[in-house]
């Protein structure tokens, strides 16, 4: 954030793409509330803020005649809140580009915020399209880009717009730095031992993360839904619970690859079974190679939490990636939450944490350890890619 915004107008990318109830009213803030540094630090230094965002997918979900669902995914309904948070009145440009956007964006003072209308109601948005993003690069003289959830879409206001700014006119927002600079004390040269905790439904969603994480962490723990691929794969038996068995090879092999590289994959070697996918089923504590007919692991069991917590008190840099269990039903949080409290106590004894990917950020944020790991992080996907070793776009076109 070292450019110089003073009297000049700086277009924003952020994430405001905030969950709404049906009378669409905000329901979590927290994409909104990351945003702030940066918004309030261009508006100290002198300058004016044009931001844009998108909001939900209103091209997916087109009205019956074809046109946009303005009133659903308006980007109006996040001005009021904005304006209270920065304390000034945030102005709204009905649409993303065009003369209005062009007049608005003019006629910006310093100190001043405008919000244009959702990026995605242009299908150019998604496309990276070239002219869309040259009509949203004329709106201003710097850009910055602090939606790290998005980065790893090529979107126009995510990526293309960017390579309309020479590189001493762009720069990434603070929230996007700290992600960056957070991830990178992961991959990095990690303080060691590196254990990476990854959890979650399904092998196939993190094949790639996983592939990434035998090569240079020390320790994985491997709980949630996917463990009963690699416990299968074994040659256990493991009742109704979740399998994918187009997978059973692949774990075989990275198994083996973790074997080969001496990582230590842990399995939990418990589970608490249930006889259907109910918090109201019957529940009991078996070995998650020997689950009978009928039943599934729905959480890991009493030994797996005690031993993952102990591999994690003996870690200096800890990845949590996915919960441990069907953590949303009461009965199937405890693994999940032995974790988090195990995350957050090697945390306090000087270990660095990062959380990072949807499910796991809602688990530590729903026991209300968020503030007792190191790092919790706003971009599900964008995390994952960066993790495994993907150059983002939205990073790539920055340089
Ligand atoms: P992910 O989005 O891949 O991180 O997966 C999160 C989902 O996995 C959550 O909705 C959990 O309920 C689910 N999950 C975790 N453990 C299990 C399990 N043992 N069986 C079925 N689903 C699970």
């Amino acid at each position: 954030m070292d450019l110089n915004f003073k009297d000049k107008k700086t277009l924003v990318r952020v994430d405001f793409n905030v969950p709404l109830d049906a009378s669409y009213k905000i329901t979590d803030d927290t994409r909104i509330r990351a945003a702030l540094p940066t918004i309030k630090h261009i508006l100290k230094s002198g300058g004016a803020v044009i931001l844009m965002s998108h909001l939900g997918r209103p091209q997916k979900k087109l009205k019956e005649d074809g046109s946009i669902n303005v009133e659903k995914f308006t980007l109006q309904h996040v001005v009021k809140h904005l304006g209270k948070l920065l304390r000034k009145k945030v102005k709204f440009c009905p649409e993303t580009v065009g003369k209005e956007a062009t007049k608005m964006a003019k006629e910006l003072q310093a100190g001043e915020v405008l919000i244009l209308e959702n990026t995605r109601f242009q299908k150019e948005e998604s496309a990276g399209d070239e002219a869309f993003a040259k009509k949203l690069s004329r709106l201003a003289q710097l850009y910055v880009n602090d939606a790290f959830g998005t980065a790893h879409r090529a979107h126009a206001s995510t990526t293309t717009v960017a390579t309309f700014f020479k590189a001493n006119a762009k720069c990434f927002g603070f929230l996007m730095q700290k992600e960056i600079e957070n991830a990178e004390k992961v991959i990095n040269n990690p303080k060691r031992p590196l254990t990476a905790i990854i959890g979650g439904a399904k092998v196939s969603d993190k094949i790639l993360l996983l592939e990434k994480l035998i090569d240079f962490a020390d320790n994985l723990l491997i709980g949630g839904g996917m463990a009963y691929t690699f416990l299968k794969a074994q040659g256990g038996s493991i009742g109704n619970s979740l399998v994918e068995e187009d997978k059973l090879k692949l774990a075989n092999r990275l198994l083996a690859k973790a074997a080969k590289k001496g990582v230590k994959i842990y399995l939990p070697k418990d589970s608490m079974a249930a006889d259907k996918f109910d918090a109201k089923a019957k529940k009991a504590t078996k070995y998650s190679k020997r689950i009978p007919k009928g039943w599934m692991g729905l959480d890991i069991g009493e030994k797996a939490q005690k031993e993952f917590a102990e591999v994690i008190q003996k870690s200096s840099t800890i990845l949590w990636n996915g919960p441990m269990g069907v953590f949303e039903m009461k009965p199937f949080a405890k693994g999940t939450m032995a974790v988090a409290k195990a995350v957050a106590k090697a945390t306090s004894k000087g270990a660095f944490s990062l959380v990072g990917g949807g499910d796991s950020v809602a688990a530590v944020n729903q026991m209300g350890l968020a503030d007792k790991v190191s790092y919790v992080s706003t971009g599900g996907g964008a995390m994952l890619e960066f993790l495994e070793g993907k150059e983002l776009p939205g990073i790539a076109a920055m340089h």
